[in-house]
């Protein structure tokens, strides 16, 4: 197994390097058959002073490769610890997290390092884009902690900018695009390590009615176009009805309600006179 020195960055922003092998093929029957992540009996539970707040309490769930799942729930009932499991940022302190085979809640932090870094793609309520950088800069970024070769990268970097409409705008700096465009940058730069499942974390909550509605359509391209699984945190139940094609409702920490959403619609391109 070939060894390289590779440089990533941790939850707190900070540069850690570290040794990493190439990804160990998960074993062929699991991946093809069977569901891409399978959550069982997992519960998160915060230790806070003398008392254990169970955010995430004894959940299971099946998600396919493909499926666009929305998480639903009022504010607290554990929406964005759930999603942070399974996007292995956070562990489970019981229960089992397979994604391909691979046990989240088992595996060493350099084996979760490689899932975040090679399965996972991430889009959040505040996009996050670095500010001193153009959309280029931050879209290629990724790539670069990848240690992916130049003319690779800008392919890429081209590849993700034109599949969320950006093309046009790739010199810009954050501030000079408006908060749909630097979500959109967000999803690109989300993509363009052409991860497995891409998490998002109310994406739509720091954008207007519009923009919203565009951000949930470019999602459900991506989902259908590439092939992508989603799961996406959202308080906005109209939106999730529209386009998740499955709506999975969290309170108090528990699943109280799991159910496929045959109505979400496929919609043609963004018009792009309406941002
Ligand atoms: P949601 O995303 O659905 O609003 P969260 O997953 O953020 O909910 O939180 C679920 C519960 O866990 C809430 O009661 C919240 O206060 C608590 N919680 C979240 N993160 C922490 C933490 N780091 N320490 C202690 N309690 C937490
Ligand atoms: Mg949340």
């Amino acid at each position: 197994m070939r060894t390289q020195f590779r440089t990533y960055y941790n939850r707190s922003g900070h540069r850690m390097p570290f040794n990493s092998t190439s990804e160990p093929q998960p074993n062929a029957a699991q991946a093809s058959s069977g569901p891409l992540i399978h959550a069982q009996n997992v519960s998160r539970h915060y230790r806070l002073g003398d008392s254990i707040i169970p955010a995430v309490n004894d959940i299971s769930l099946e998600i396919r490769t493909g499926e666009f799942v929305a998480l639903l729930g009022s504010s607290g009932s554990g929406k964005s610890t759930f999603l942070n499991l399974l996007a292995g940022l956070d562990r489970p302190t019981s229960g089992a997290i397979h994604v391909r085979g691979r046990n989240l809640a088992a595996i060493d932090p350099m084996e979760l390092a490689r899932y975040r870094r090679d399965t996972v793609g991430m889009v959040f309520q505040s996009f996050n884009l670095l500010p001193r950088m153009t959309l280029e800069e931050n879209v290629e970024l990724p790539l670069r902690l990848a240690e992916v070769e130049r003319a690779e990268r800008a392919a890429r970097v081209r590849s993700a900018l034109d599949h969320v409409r950006l093309g046009a705008r790739s010199r810009h700096r954050p501030a000079e695009l408006s908060g749909g465009e630097q979500q959109r940058g967000a999803i690109a730069r989300a993509l363009v390590n052409r991860p497995t499942i891409l998490f998002a974390d109310e994406p739509t909550g720091n954008l207007d009615s519009v923009n919203g509605e565009q951000i949930l359509q470019l999602l459900r391209e991506i989902q259908s176009n590439l092939g992508m699984t989603i799961i996406m945190v959202t308080h906005e139940r109209p939106l999730a009805e529209r386009f998740a094609t499955r709506i999975v409702t969290l309170g108090d920490g528990h699943l109280k309600s799991d159910t496929p959403n045959a109505a979400a619609e496929l919609q043609p391109v963004i018009d792009e006179t309406r941002r």
